[in-house]
């Protein structure tokens, strides 16, 4: 019989079940709480069947039959919601894990970047076709800054295969206008900052379709003058120097009086957006970022989700040397007044129905913005400036999608409806009770494929960001005065960037006895060996018995390492009156030899090791550990002349530095080079 026949039945199974394709896959949701978005409410006992990567049926759960081979996901208390979007985000791929799976984690199931690269359409297209797992993309082109040679040639440029155009806040008037001109025939969907140059009024006027953050309009709120010609570098600074003028920055800020002096301003801008139907990018949480760095940065540092962040970020942080630490060097109190006029904008957009859209302008790396995470603070933000939690969803679903078929044609997800993209949260309490209920999810559909939460834990687990390389060692040492310590030693790898010792925050050690039982190790004040990049601690009498764990934090970042301490020996000293050179000789040999004779010691194997040191305690010399060594020749070089140092030699149980549980060490011997070497 050829193998062909042998495997045929198994051949023809596979292929049936090949048959059954990507396409067919079916997912059922049953007796879930529906969260539908299409109004503010929930649908008790309903079974949502999910065919390929759309919403085929919807219905009580006893009218809903279930195909023999769905997968079926028990929703029975919990509540199914639509998947979340942040439409204002920048994508990078040097993050130390990838943002496409920390908003998945996050059940962020839609983003779109506002300043676009190629990489973004391919993983666009590699998320369409199933091949790589992350939310559905949008993606702008690069953004039409204002300073290039000639910006309005650029939105043709920039058209192939993005989904919209964005602009920034240093166009000038005319080439404004011409961009407007070429995105309006093309029937491009435009979104962007206020060019400072042009001002709401002339965004209105050649009807550009979105204003990229809600802080756009604080600047309506100041007089400066539009018409002056400056470089890009130059208007911030002139803009925000106007703001401080006309509100007496020298006397402190207050958003009441700015409130009541500048309400007819609002109610013009709330006036002029009504009717344009504008959407407005939220991105709040910028402005809680800034105001947390700048005045409580423990809170700010204490965010469990800055393990995230780039290292880079987070050294700069620490330098001072941060975005927004320089943006505010100096004008700091300008960032807690423009938060609050930021917030009032939010209000009184919210009031008047403007639409509203959820973004977080998350990712670049620049300003501490965690993809995904922030998507969640976003919400926090809005409900605290008072819309209903349904209300904050909204800006992230359906008002979202409102924009995308605006953008694209489909309005096709924001909602639990039939024939919308299957991008689900499964969560276990209710969403409109509290938006923090969001973030406790058991998993997430995004565009029909399924992923449960321990997974999208384990995608974005601590375990696999870059920590701190350490290792510890717990040992006995046998002082030449014949008292026993214990000494604990960690060191530092060299991959770890921060300035040692003071970049280190904590080390703690914890013995798990032999008895299981865990405790916290009392640890003396610590002594630095630079050299070694090695903490050291020294403790009065042997070490207990049991398992040492070392956990060091510094920078954001943790390292751990564990040590075993199984036996306490008490090894021989060296004899000191067997040495050579003896105490206090003076050496003539360029290349000296140091010798000792044999400890005896039966129960294991007995290493040796040759330390020089000057007499300040920095280390000169040292040889490896070496079993059976009794005698070491420094070469060359290393002992310079006329110089006095010391030497010892130290008796250990392991070659190998982790592995050693014991130590005897010899007294220190002087000796002196000679003024003149041979
Ligand atoms: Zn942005």
């Amino acid at each position: 019989m050829n193998p062909f026949q042998k495997y045929w039945p198994i051949i023809l199974i596979f292929l049936l079940f090949m048959g059954c394709g990507d396409n067919e896959r079916i997912t059922a949701f049953k007796k879930v709480n529906l969260v539908p978005m299409t109004e503010e409410k929930i649908v008790e006992n309903q079974t949502v069947l999910v065919k390929g990567d759309r919403i085929a049926e919807i219905g009580d759960t006893d009218k809903i039959r279930i195909p023999q081979n769905a997968k079926v996901i028990d929703g029975q208390d919990v509540y199914l919601m639509p998947g979340l979007a942040d439409m204002h985000v920048h994508l990078r791929n040097d993050w130390p894990l990838s943002q496409l799976d920390m908003y998945l984690a996050n059940g962020v199931t839609t983003v779109r970047d506002l300043d676009g690269r190629d990489f973004m359409l391919q993983w666009r297209t590699e998320i369409k076709a199933g091949q790589r797992s992350g939310p559905t993309l949008y993606v702008a082109a690069p953004t039409i800054r204002g300073h290039e040679k000639n910006p309005s040639e650029l939105v043709l440029k920039r058209n192939s295969g993005y989904d919209c155009i964005k602009l920034y806040s240093y166009l000038s008037q005319e080439n404004y206008q011409k961009v407007m001109e070429i995105a309006r025939k093309q029937q491009l969907y435009t979104i962007g900052h206020i060019p400072f140059a042009v001002g709401l009024d002339g965004v209105i006027a050649a009807g550009m379709d979105e204003i990229a953050h809600v802080e756009e309009l604080s600047f309506e709120l100041i007089d400066f003058d539009r018409t002056k010609n400056l470089n890009p570098e130059e208007w911030l600074p002139y803009v925000i120097n106007n703001a401080i003028q006309q509100n007496k920055v020298s006397l402190g800020f207050d958003i009441k009086s700015i409130n009541k002096n500048q309400r007819k301003r609002l109610s013009s801008i709330i006036s002029k957006l009504k009717p344009a139907n504008i959407p407005v990018c939220t991105t709040l949480v910028v402005d809680d970022v800034i105001v947390q760095k700048l005045f409580e940065p423990n809170t700010f540092l204490a965010r469990s989700q800055n393990m995230y962040l780039p290292q880079m970020y987070k050294q700069a942080l620490l330098q001072g040397k941060e975005k927004h630490q320089i943006q505010f060097g100096g004008i700091k109190d300008l960032a807690p007044f423009k938060y609050d006029l930021d917030k009032t904008l939010l209000i009184e957009l919210h009031r008047a129905g403007i639409p509203l859209i959820l973004g977080t302008d998350a990712g670049t790396g620049a300003m501490g913005i965690v993809p995904g995470f922030s998507v969640h603070d976003e919400l926090r933000i809005l409900v605290e400036n008072g819309f209903t939690p349904y209300e904050a969803i909204a800006t992230a679903t359906v008002n979202a999608s409102r924009v995308v078929a605006a953008m694209t044609g489909k309005n096709e997800f924001g909602t639990i409806e039939i024939d919308k993209r299957a991008d689900f949260i499964l969560v276990n309490k209710n969403p409109l009770e509290n938006v923090a209920h969001i973030k406790d999810n058991r998993g997430v559909m995004a565009a029909g494929e399924w992923y449960e939460s321990p997974y999208l834990q384990s995608i974005i687990s601590p375990a696999l960001l870059p920590g701190i390389a350490i290792e510890g060692n717990v040992f006995q040492v046998r002082r030449s005065d014949n008292s026993l310590n214990t000494n604990i030693e960690i060191i530092i790898g060299e991959s770890f960037i921060g300035q040692l010792p003071d970049a280190v925050d904590s080390i703690s050690v914890t013995l798990t006895g032999p008895d299981g039982i865990p405790s916290r190790v009392t640890l003396p004040h610590y002594r630095y060996f630079e050299q070694l990049r090695d903490f050291w601690y020294r403790i009065d009498g042997p070490p207990a018995l049991g398992e040492y764990t070392f956990k060091v934090t510094g920078q954001g970042l943790s390292g751990t390492a564990t040590d075993f301490q199984t036996v306490n020996r008490a090894l021989p000293f060296p004899d000191i009156t067997t040495f050579s050179p003896a105490k206090g000789a003076t050496l003539t040999s360029k290349t000296p030899t140091f010798s000792w004779t044999p400890v005896e010691y039966p129960d294991c194997e007995i290493y040796y090791r040759l330390v020089i040191n000057d007499l300040a305690g920095k280390r000169i010399y040292g040889t490896d550990r070496t079993q059976n060594m009794l005698s070491d020749t420094v070469a060359e070089g290393i002992l310079k002349p006329g110089q006095t140092y010391q030497y010892r030699v130290r008796i250990t149980d392991s070659e190998d530095w982790v592995e050693m549980q014991n130590r005897s060490d010899s007294q220190w011997l002087t000796f002196t080079m000679s003024e003149t070497l041979e």
